[in-house]
């Protein structure tokens, strides 16, 4: 009896789960629609092929696929040298190791980039959540998301995956 009643609840809770899922998979379906009609022309373009020849594979999952690295296993959450972070796919600076800070969450997180219009912010709906996205303004490449619980002066967080991020070192 008792495992029927496991086996019941496992199958009510597997069936909300799939429909959960699906209608997520469809609203995003919808949102790539609406991206695509209006997709942006970046200054760096290349082929996903080009691409694949260019990135690693880790960088290319994360810079073309939205893809996230594991925390606590970047370069970069721990780096502490004076210096600017490169866009990796397009060389583009991003952001500057004065405005990095500990968020703790291991990955490297600044409070705001070098320039405001290098670093554009989307809507991103995916995995069950309502994030804001970073990316390269001159390539598209993603960077990672941008919350607002981060510290002064401006409150935001930009959670960035090392692995988008070439370090340039300051020269003294
Ligand atoms: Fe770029």
């Amino acid at each position: 009896m008792k495992t029927l009643l496991i086996i019941t609840s496992f199958i009510v809770l597997g069936g909300y789960l799939i429909s959960q899922v699906s209608k997520q998979s469809q609203k995003s379906k919808g949102k790539m629609g609406t991206k695509q009609e209006a997709k942006k022309t970046y200054e760096v373009q290349k082929s996903e092929d080009e691409w694949k020849k260019i990135l690693t594979p880790e960088q290319y999952y994360v810079i073309r696929k939205k893809g996230t690295e594991r925390a606590f296993t970047g370069e970069y959450s721990n780096n502490h040298e004076k210096g600017v972070y490169l866009c990796a796919a397009c060389g583009q600076e991003l952001f500057s190791s004065d405005h990095k800070f500990e968020s703790g969450t291991g990955w490297p997180s600044f409070w705001e980039p070098v320039k405001k219009e290098n670093v554009e912010a989307e809507e991103d709906n995916s995995l069950f959540m309502r994030r804001t996205e970073a990316l390269c303004s001159r390539c598209g490449a993603h960077l990672g998301h941008v919350f607002d619980d981060g510290p002064k002066p401006t409150g935001l967080r930009y959670c960035i995956n090392s692995v988008s991020l070439k370090f340039a070192k300051k020269k003294d």
